[in-house]
């Protein structure tokens, strides 16, 4: 089995709340330890993510609006840094009692051997950082090792983009001075910079600002679906051109033509993703992004135990030993060894 490196999970909000732990096996949600065991993810990127209300909403469709031809989901406010503050410190323990947190590139090594299976600790949205950034550094030495400067809602470092379709990521200003302040940080100290979620003006700024690669940790491709989520063919350029990657999210609400969130979404749909980017940008540019426990990916992908399937199916189609190890490990290697100190 080709061990991956998934880029995104939110395991760890389903964690934080319902208080399972990820080191058993679950019969629900998409990942935890052992089913990544099963499904070949040597490490994967651990979102701690700072939800709007601590209920789960109960039908994720409920705030959705049809539109004259399309729909939208109003745009969530900025969430309080103390909120931001206390949940990521709670989720961050409990990342510390179940999970192996990776923080180098040999650490990610031994995942790849088999030796451990690995989190790489995450934000998704950079919210529990002061902005000032004077815990970022306590943050770095607490294992983080990977910030999303936002979630699609403004923050005090940029400006998310808004669920809706059809639309493109061009919804409105660039990062803000301490957004410019978190690039030049996280480039100085190391962390990865992730801009998946970021709008087209902030996506460019940190292409011109940032010294290392451009992730895109979990997204879908602009031709192939049209939301704001999704990256232009001109951001896939600028990705190539960093040589950075993108990792292709399962949602299907993110990968359809329709951009409708169904189970019932043929494999297919996800692997024209993959495959448009590596036809536009290069194989060395494609990796694997789930967003596992916060999504609604197709039943052939609906749990980390299945993403084998995703291997063979590419195999399948053509794609050699070569080009399935770039995707599944070999490009983060790269990435994670230019961007992490
Ligand atoms: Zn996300």
């Amino acid at each position: 089995m080709i061990p991956v490196v998934d880029g995104h999970n939110d395991a760890l909000l389903r964690a934080w709340r319902t208080g399972v732990s990820l080191r058993d096996r679950g019969d629900d949600g998409h990942l935890d330890v052992p089913r990544m065991r099963d499904g070949g993810i040597a490490a994967g990127f651990f979102a701690i993510f700072v939800p709007a209300e601590d209920e789960e909403p109960a039908d994720p469709r409920s705030r959705v609006r049809a539109t004259d031809d399309g729909y939208e989901v109003p745009m969530e406010g900025p969430v309080p840094f103390e909120r931001a503050a206390r949940i990521a410190d709670e989720t961050a323990a409990i990342a510390e009692r179940d999970l192996f947190l990776v923080r180098s590139v040999g650490d990610l090594k031994r995942c790849l051997a088999g030796e451990e299976t690995g989190a790489i600790l995450h934000f998704e949205g950079a919210e529990p950082i002061e902005p000032g950034l004077g815990n970022l550094e306590t943050w770095v030495g607490r294992g983080l090792r990977s910030i999303g400067i936002v979630w699609s809602r403004p923050n005090a470092f940029g400006h998310g983009v808004p669920f809706r379709f059809p639309g493109t990521p061009d919804t409105g200003p660039g990062l803000t001075a301490q957004g410019f302040e978190l690039v030049h940080a996280c480039n100085e100290l190391g962390v990865m910079l992730d801009v998946a979620h970021l709008n087209e003006a902030g996506f460019f700024d940190v292409v011109l600002l940032s010294s290392a690669p451009i992730v895109a940790s979990h997204c879908g491709v602009h031709a192939l679906c049209p939301i704001p989520r999704s990256l232009t063919d001109a951001q896939l350029d600028a990705i190539r051109d960093s040589g950075g990657l993108v990792g292709v999210v399962f949602d299907s609400a993110m990968t359809r033509a329709d951009a409708d969130l169904r189970p019932d979404t043929p494999l297919d749909v996800v692997i024209g993703h993959i495959e448009y980017v590596a036809e536009r940008i290069g194989v060395e540019h494609v990796a694997l992004g789930s967003d596992f426990d916060g999504c609604t990916p197709p039943h052939a992908l609906d749990d980390a135990t299945k993403v084998p399937a995703l291997l063979d199916a590419l195999a399948a189609r053509g794609w050699g030993d070569d080009d399935l190890r770039a995707l599944g490990h070999r490009n983060w290697l790269r990435v994670l060894a230019a961007t992490w100190r």
